[in-house]
């Protein structure tokens, strides 16, 4: 008979026992190192370490970890405070493992009964928490992106008269947007094949949310033009600023007209587990669809996002590919249990499991002590900007986003600019801090979202001390 060695090699646990030691430790290590005093980054520019890669010689798997980590960018350290990716912890990481291995992949019920039935819990809870009634349901996709692709096509499958599924677009068809929203709303827009003109940017007001106003004449003047509005969609939080726009208003005129409420809550929805922030929510339960990233606030590694339906048919019909006839609804309803029948995905990871365990292991409590943490270091940081004279806030955060500039009196708009940018692009190759940056009304910020739980005020205060030692050598 022939031999496959290679197989049989690849498939012996006492290896993975062994190789899963070894990279545990290694994994241990590396969240240790972060709170010593180490750089943030290690930053080559792409061809470098493209270059890196191509003549990597491969010796075993314990040098490439290390090879790895020393090659990645570092969430752990307190000095990473740029983008909106959760730091995750520990525990929660661990599931990625455990779903890699069993690897269920819940298309359909027996693909996944565990993992299954646990998403459907964590639905619950957070329609619970959005104040939904027990005709919510949901789903949860990997990641906010297809989130709101899920979200706006059930908005589409939604109007009246119509089959799109079955017949194609036939009708103009928009949907309303804040100009600050996220550009997955933007792209979600575009595969659903609405095009430039399909897409309404709302302008903002000056704390760069969604003007009520604007959105009311924009409204009237798309209809006017003959197009279907699908949505409006309203963000929550945007992502430059952190500004949550005002969903009641918006909720109020999506009733009184008739029209679908998408919220992407993908950043800062997962301000419903704080009783100190959820009021920037206010409005979210007249929602027709939520979506909300448990790996951005809510400390679970990528990708884990729920998706909610205020009324569960739209969550069912979705993505019927039958006439909506041949399908009664009741039949779609009874079969919660058959995920694939509501997502876009068909088999996916088993996402439930990194919220899950951090959800029974430390009680729901602990979003709400991230949630309360961050975002009041925000708060605190940008008091500190406000109080230093080489600093402007652009604006007051509302969240653990803040974009700030240095600034110095004897340069123009222009010098400030290219000085901010400059600043930006020596502290990335610095590597001791990660920050980003962006661009508001012509002007060029710093920005920072803060992420992990270990960031104090002492990291911030030496991240502005630093930004003045640059630019001093600019
Ligand atoms: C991050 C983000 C998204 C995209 O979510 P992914 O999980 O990265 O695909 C969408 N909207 C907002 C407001 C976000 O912050």
């Amino acid at each position: 008979m022939k031999e496959y060695p290679l197989l049989k090699q690849a498939y012996n646990f006492e290896d993975f026992q062994k190789n899963g030691h070894q990279i545990l430790d290694q994994l241990t290590e590396y969240l240790q190192n972060q709170q010593g005093d180490v750089k943030a980054n290690n930053w080559k520019n792409p061809n470098s370490e493209l270059s890196f890669w191509h003549s990597y010689e491969f010796s075993n798997v314990e040098n490439f970890i290390e090879d790895l980590i020393n090659h990645s960018i570092h969430l752990h350290n307190p000095k990473y405070i740029g983008h909106q990716v959760s730091v995750p912890a520990p525990l929660s990481a661990l599931m990625n493992l455990v779903s890699g291995v069993l690897n269920n992949g819940m298309a359909v019920y027996e693909m996944g009964p565990a993992a299954t039935a646990i998403e459907k819990c964590i639905i619950e809870l957070f329609c619970n928490q959005v104040g939904y009634d027990s005709n919510a349901n949901g789903v949860m996709t990997s990641g906010g992106t297809l989130a709101n692709l899920t979200g706006l096509l059930a908005a589409r499958r939604s109007l009246k008269g119509q089959d799109i599924w079955k017949n194609g677009n036939k009708d103009k068809l928009a949907i309303l947007v804040s100009s600050q929203a996220h550009y997955s709303v933007d792209r979600a827009a575009r595969v659903m094949g609405l095009g430039d003109d399909g897409v309404v940017l709302v302008p903002v007001n000056s704390g760069f949310s969604m003007d009520i106003e604007e959105m009311k004449r924009c409204y009237a003047e798309t209809i006017d033009s003959g197009f279907k509005v699908i949505a409006i969609v309203g963000s929550a939080c945007s992502t430059a600023t952190g500004s949550y726009d005002d969903l009641e208003q918006i909720g109020q005129f999506c009733q009184q007209n008739g029209v679908w409420l998408h919220v992407d809550g993908a950043h800062g929805g997962a301000a419903i587990f704080s009783n100190q922030h959820k009021n920037l929510l206010k409005g979210l339960e007249m929602a027709d669809s939520i979506i909300i990233d448990t790996h951005k606030m809510m400390m679970t590694p990528a990708l884990s996002t729920v998706v909610l339906f205020k009324d569960k048919r739209h969550g069912s019909r979705t993505f019927t590919q039958k006439a909506q006839y041949l399908f009664e609804d009741q039949a779609l309803e009874e079969q919660w249990y058959n995920g694939g029948l509501r997502t876009f995905e068909c088999t996916k990871f088993m996402i439930c499991l990194k919220f899950y365990i951090l959800w029974k292991t430390y009680g729901i409590k602990i979003f709400e002590e991230n949630i309360d943490y961050l975002y009041g270091l925000g708060q605190t940081f940008s008091e500190m900007v406000k109080q230093h004279n080489s600093f402007q806030l652009a604006l007051e955060p509302q969240t653990n986003i803040v974009c700030f500039r240095y600034i110095d009196d004897d340069l123009t708009e222009d010098q400030l600019n290219q000085l901010n940018k400059k600043i930006r692009q020596q502290l990335l190759e610095d590597n001791e801090f990660y920050i980003v940056q962006t661009v508001l009304n012509d002007t060029h910020y710093l920005r920072v979202t803060i992420m992990n739980p270990l960031t104090t005020e002492k990291h911030m205060n030496n991240l502005l001390e630093k930004i003045c030692q640059i630019a001093e050598t600019i």
